[in-house]
């Protein structure tokens, strides 16, 4: 599931050099699919989706699952607000994004552990944006970001 694929945003599909149209592709993960194509049309520009790398280093008591919904610009945190548990936001100077991280205990016997972590939250941030309001969050997007 940590494999970044060529993704046409616009026509929620996966890219090939048959695919023609004025957009160019961004690479996510594949079970990242629904958040992309739901920022979409909420009207964010997801610059790329990935695993990300975590930024505390794993100790003898645990490591991290790491997902990074990564922008082509610098958003208003109160565009999504009171984000799903795990979920927060993170930026610099060009780019929000979003993050999950979740602790995973180091002597953990299920060596999938990261991806089932990393599916939680996936679920989670679903759920989540389909619950918002789309001309809410347009209207807010407007008055936000201008
Ligand atoms: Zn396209």
């Amino acid at each position: 599931m940590y494999e970044q694929y060529p993704y046409c945003a616009k026509c929620s599909k996966y890219y090939n050099s048959r695919h023609k149209c004025d957009s160019n592709p961004i690479y996510i993960l594949k079970p990242t699919k629904h958040i992309v194509d739901r920022l979409y049309s909420l009207g964010f520009d997801v610059a790329q989706t990935t695993h990300g790398l975590s930024k505390t280093p794993p100790t003898n008591e645990a490591h991290f699952a790491r997902i990074e919904i990564i922008f082509g610009f610098v958003y208003s945190e109160l565009l999504l607000q009171e984000l799903p548990e795990g979920w927060c936001w993170e930026d610099n100077t060009l780019q929000s994004m979003l993050v999950y991280t979740a602790e995973i205990e180091y002597n953990t016997p299920h060596f999938n552990l990261k991806e089932k972590k990393c599916n939680q939250g996936i679920k989670l941030l679903e759920a989540y944006l389909d619950a918002i309001n789309d001309e809410g969050l347009k209207a807010a997007m407007l008055l936000l970001n201008n």
